[in-house]
């Protein structure tokens, strides 16, 4: 199995952390042996994670799980695969699929279903059809075709298992080219450039609320521990400027005791941060 060393910026989006070895099974077999001999922390594109220096688990990219076959009315993509490839495809074949998330850095399949990722009021599993995964338990493979356990920024992936392949419904589109440029310039609009490390949004919309404006009400917006920020756009986004792990952990610990004491909200992380 290939192993490479890779640095946190490499990895990740906010390009906090150090150096990792970073495992990458080539097929079922060689992810079965990993699972099966070690604390794993599967990776996708690293858009929504942050690494502390030290980590025990191994790190385990699916990037050689490419598969892609477009059918009549669905696709189906391997976890390995990349949210531009598929907006690449959707602009070359005419149909419409991921345009909401045009302008995401880096996001995998996999990462996509595992976080149930949303915008613009839908959510991966509207367009889901059917995920084959990797099953923690048995080490069989295994299809999911209900997606009822799937809510806010919540599947039952990674904990349940794997994800190695989605099949996603799909539909004819002529103007998803112009949809994909409304998509990304929208974004841009909103929140931080592109050029700046981030993981997106830090923690998760506390039910019928925004957390990006509960931490701007507690004076969140720009506010610096050493080298992380909250962003002056958006106060859920948190900026990397040469920080380290422990800044962001006392950053984001101000920004949950201040959110506390104001309004009584307990903020979720939306990141996920491996052990
Ligand atoms: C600028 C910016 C904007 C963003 N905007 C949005 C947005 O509008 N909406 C939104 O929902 N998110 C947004 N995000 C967050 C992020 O892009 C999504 O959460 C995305 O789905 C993460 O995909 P990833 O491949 O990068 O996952 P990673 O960050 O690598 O991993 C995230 C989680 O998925 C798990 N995972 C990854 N692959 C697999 C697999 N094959 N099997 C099982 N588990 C797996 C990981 O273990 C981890 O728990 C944004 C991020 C950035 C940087």
């Amino acid at each position: 199995m290939e192993v490479k060393k890779l640095p946190a910026h490499v990895l990740t989006t906010i390009g906090i952390g150090s150096v990792y070895p970073v495992y990458f099974p080539e097929n079922l077999e060689e992810l079965k042996s990993i699972l099966k001999s070690e604390k794993v922390y599967i990776i996708g594109g690293g858009s929504n994670t942050v690494l502390p220096e030290k980590i025990e688990s191994k790190i385990v990219s699916l990037r050689k799980f490419k598969k892609i076959k477009i059918k009549r009315n669905s696709i189906i993509l391997g976890a390995g695969v990349s949210l531009s490839e598929v907006l690449k495809l959707q602009i070359k074949e005419n149909f419409s699929l991921f345009e909401i998330f045009a302008g995401i850095p880096r996001a995998t399949v996999g990462g996509l279903v595992a976080q149930n990722a949303g915008a613009f009021g839908r959510e991966i599993k509207d367009f889901l059809e059917k995920v084959v995964y990797l099953d923690l338990d048995s080490y069989e493979v295994a299809t999911l075709k209900n997606f009822s356990s799937f809510s806010y920024r919540k599947s039952p992936f990674p904990k349940k298992g794997v994800v190695l392949e989605t099949e996603f419904k799909i539909e004819k589109d002529n103007h998803v080219k112009e949809k994909i440029k409304k998509f990304v310039f929208f974004r841009l609009s909103k929140q931080p450039p592109f050029y700046l490390q981030t993981a997106g949004s830090t923690f998760k919309n506390p039910l019928g609320d925004s957390a990006g404006k509960l931490l701007d009400l507690v004076g969140m917006k720009g506010f610096k521990v050493g080298g992380v920020k909250f962003s002056e756009i958006h106060a859920n986004f948190c900026i990397n400027e040469k920080g380290s792990f422990e800044e962001f952990k006392k950053l984001i610990s101000i920004a949950k005791e201040r959110v506390k004491e104001k309004f009584n909200v307990e903020l979720e992380l939306e990141v996920k941060i491996p052990r």
